[in-house]
């Protein structure tokens, strides 16, 4: 990596400054109320290297919605719980399609390509519920566990709006149920990945929260998890299915394992190096934040930084 730290300062200011002309490029999420009304033009940014120094930018104390970042938190608390006995639920193969849709999940008898897509995620979801007396309670402890932040909670607004719009999820759920991929009731694990959904977090509690996938399982913050090599095989998933649609071309532009979310949020991590976290909540066709990509496309450029 050609960077010295003391030139992170001035680097991110100088990142900063150049995605701030893409505002109005992209879109906010707008199938809810609470993520449409988001101010569109904001943008943080929070770096954790391994050795625990942290620089950020802009609005990286912010919470916001993480949405499908909280996919990355599930698969890891699943595989602390279940260990590979998930795969034979789950595969690990990019989708190449949408991540709500349906039709692949039917013609592959119920096991979802990934844990990433939304059917792979439920799945996960209900490999957590039935091993827990409070599902969300535990996700919510796991995640403040590896962030340090016990106010990394659910939105009670953001989840009940993705309840009352969650159609192509319930789809999901009863598909799976019927092919027999899901242990719970629809609706107990329903209401847990909505919650899970809404669950609000900064740049800085994400940053923190990965730093075990940056440092070969090891966090600051929580002991080393059950699970062998988490970071191997997550970081793996991450960098092919981590961008919903988009992971071979941001693999192509900036080339970090990553998790995005339609709340604007990206969580990227640089093994061995850093973990770094990037928010802002317009969004392109894929749904990935349009100055969180450019940001970290940036970063790994200006600082030869990619895993590549
Ligand atoms: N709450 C969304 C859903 O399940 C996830 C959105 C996202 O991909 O970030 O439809």
């Amino acid at each position: 990596m050609k960077l010295q730290k003391s030139e992170l300062p001035a680097l991110l200011e100088r990142i900063y400054s150049e995605v701030t002309p893409l505002y109005g490029v992209g879109k906010t999420a707008d199938y809810i109320p609470p993520l449409s009304r988001v101010n569109p033009r904001q943008f943080g940014m929070a770096i954790r290297f391994v050795d625990g120094d942290e620089f950020t930018v802009g609005q990286a104390s912010t919470p916001f919605s993480i949405q499908s970042i909280s996919k990355l938190f599930a698969l890891m608390l699943a595989l602390d719980i279940v260990g590979d006995d998930l795969w034979k639920r789950v595969g690990r193969e990019p989708s190449g399609m949408r991540f709500n849709s349906l039709l692949q999940l039917e013609n592959e008898n119920g096991i979802p390509r990934n844990p990433f897509i939304n059917a792979g995620a439920i799945v996960v979801t209900d490999t957590i519920v039935n091993h827990s007396a409070s599902p969300v309670k535990r996700l919510e402890q796991f995640m403040a566990s590896l962030s340090g932040n016990v106010f990394n909670r659910y939105d009670p607004e953001v989840y009940v709006a993705e309840a009352r719009t969650g159609y192509r999820n319930a789809a999901i759920a009863n598909l799976l149920k019927a092919l027999g991929n899901l242990e719970g009731e629809v609706d107990v694990v329903l209401d847990s990945y909505y919650k899970q959904c809404s669950m609000t977090m900064s740049c800085l509690d994400l940053a923190r929260a990965t730093e075990s996938l940056a440092n070969k399982g090891k966090s600051s913050f929580r002991t080393q998890f059950h699970g062998e090599r988490m970071d191997k095989r997550v970081n793996a998933l991450m960098l092919t299915c981590g961008l919903y649609d988009a992971a071979g071309n941001f693999a192509y532009q900036v080339g970090l394992p990553a998790k995005s979310g339609v709340g604007g949020g990206i969580v990227a991590v640089l093994p061995g190096y850093f973990s770094v976290a990037v928010w802002s909540p317009e969004l392109d066709n894929y749904g990935n934040s349009v100055l969180g990509q450019k940001a970290l496309e940036l970063l790994t450029h200006y600082t030869s930084s990619s895993i590549f």
